[in-house]
């Protein structure tokens, strides 16, 4: 679990501002939802035989001994909380959360025990356009926010019963081969063969180039389904790689499951994961409700997003001053400027003016505001502007009275 610090919550506030823009633009609502839920939410809700539910999640017994976790992932808590409050009775929810989530997993670059997700819910809608348009909104977020080397894989995970012949037949062929797979994928042959399509051996990944192909067991109503998203995505000009193998970590996903991915994220290269949950909603005690959502890792997206967005913002003023009543108008010209939307950063060195100029500089504001004890004894402001240096580097000086900020905050704001 990490520290985020100062330096890295600007560039993550820069995020977070640019995601809220785009889910208000797409009429979505926020819902927040508890860190701790009931463990047996998350072994219903997730699946019992998934790594996340086996070997990821932290539990504990409260003092009252019911078993809790720390939510390894947002959408059970998100369906959980949808049923509880019957929020279906006023139509198919649209929402976005973000926050915390807990994997007991091994750290590395881009994978912790604490990592934050934010992530977009359609519940309730059924149509192939809620794919899309879901799908859209993750694209168009993280092209915003200046990713531009991303690949986003789509693929059909069928219907319910589509997923169950393939899932014989699966089985069977992985049966016949058992010795030629790595250990972690013998033991997934009878509780979660699926999963083994996205295993990360090489020798096993080798081996399923031969294998059947759930593509081939689609219904025909699934597959004209996969076909229709492919041409939606088409006509909204994102590009997309079919890839069969890709079924996704959580159980309860069915037909459209999607990641994007990025080639500078080493091993650990998706951003984005999502899909289709048709079942969730009703395996949880609500009504039948088809959904669609997905979850974008923070922590891999301000990686990807570099240095530029993590670079700090500089205020619009700095303000300097020497002696005591040059220190209580400093005060209370500061807290008058920010209450004009001006950002303002006060100095507190009590240093030589030259060298409270020097920190000015550093902080990269725009203007100077200098009060010495002369200015202050007659009422006065000095007014230097840091970044349009004159040619013999002496900055433009303006002079103003404490009794008109008005024509100071024109200045300021020019
Ligand atoms: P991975 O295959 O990388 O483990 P996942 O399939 O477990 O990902 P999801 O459950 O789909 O991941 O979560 C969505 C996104 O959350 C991931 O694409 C990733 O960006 C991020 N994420 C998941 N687990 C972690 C983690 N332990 N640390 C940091 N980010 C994570
Ligand atoms: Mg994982």
């Amino acid at each position: 679990m990490v520290d985020l610090l100062p330096a890295q919550c600007q560039g993550w506030q820069k995020v977070e501002s640019i995601a809220l823009e785009h889910f208000s633009r797409a009429g979505l609502k926020e819902i927040r939802t508890p860190i701790i839920e009931q463990t047996e939410l998350f072994a219903r809700g997730i699946g019992e035989n998934t790594d996340v539910v086996g070997k990821e999640m932290y539990n504990f017994d409260d003092r009252g001994g019911r078993s809790c976790t720390l939510r390894p992932e947002g959408t059970a808590s998100v369906a959980r909380s949808i049923v509880q409050h019957g929020l279906l009775n006023n139509g198919p929810q649209r929402l976005w959360y973000g926050g915390p989530m807990f994997r007991y997993e091994r750290p590395q670059a881009g994978r912790q025990r604490q990592f934050h997700q934010i992530g977009v819910e359609f519940v309730g809608l059924a149509s192939v356009m809620s794919d899309a348009e879901v799908i859209s909104i993750a694209w168009d977020f993280l092209k915003d926010v200046g990713l531009n080397d991303l690949t986003l894989e789509i693929n059909s995970l069928g219907s319910n019963e589509d997923r169950s012949v393939f899932k014989q037949e699966l089985k069977d062929w992985l049966n016949q081969r058992f010795d030629l797979l790595d250990e972690d994928s013998q033991k997934r042959v009878d509780v979660n063969p699926l999963r083994i399509l996205d295993s990360k051996n090489n020798s096993t990944k080798e081996l399923l180039f031969e294998a059947p192909s759930l593509n081939d067991f689609l219904s025909n109503k699934s597959k004209t389904r996969f076909e229709y998203l492919q041409e939606l995505l088409n006509n909204l000009k994102i590009p997309y790689k079919i890839n069969n193998n890709l079924v996704r970590g959580l159980d309860y996903y069915s037909h459209t499951a999607f990641e994007i991915t990025s080639d500078h994220l080493g091993s650990q290269a998706t951003v984005c994961g999502g899909g289709r949950y048709d079942g969730l909603i009703s395996e949880l005690g609500g009504p039948k409700a088809p959904s669609i959502g997905w979850a974008i890792g923070m922590e891999r997206l301000i990686i990807l997003a570099g240095e530029k967005i993590l670079q700090s913002k500089s205020p619009d003023v700095y303000v300097i001053h020497r002696g005591e009543k040059a220190e209580q108008l400093a005060l209370t010209i500061t807290c008058q400027l920010r209450s004009f939307n001006l950002s303002i950063e006060l100095d507190y060195s009590g240093a030589s003016f030259s060298k409270q100029f020097k920190r000015a500089d550093k902080s990269r504001a725009k203007w100077a505001l200098v009060i010495g004890e002369d200015e202050a004894s007659k009422g006065q402001l000095l007014v230097k502007n840091l970044r349009n240096k004159q040619k013999n580097d002496e900055s433009k000086e303006y002079i103003f009275s404490k009794k008109d900020l008005h024509q100071l905050i024109k200045k300021l704001i020019d």
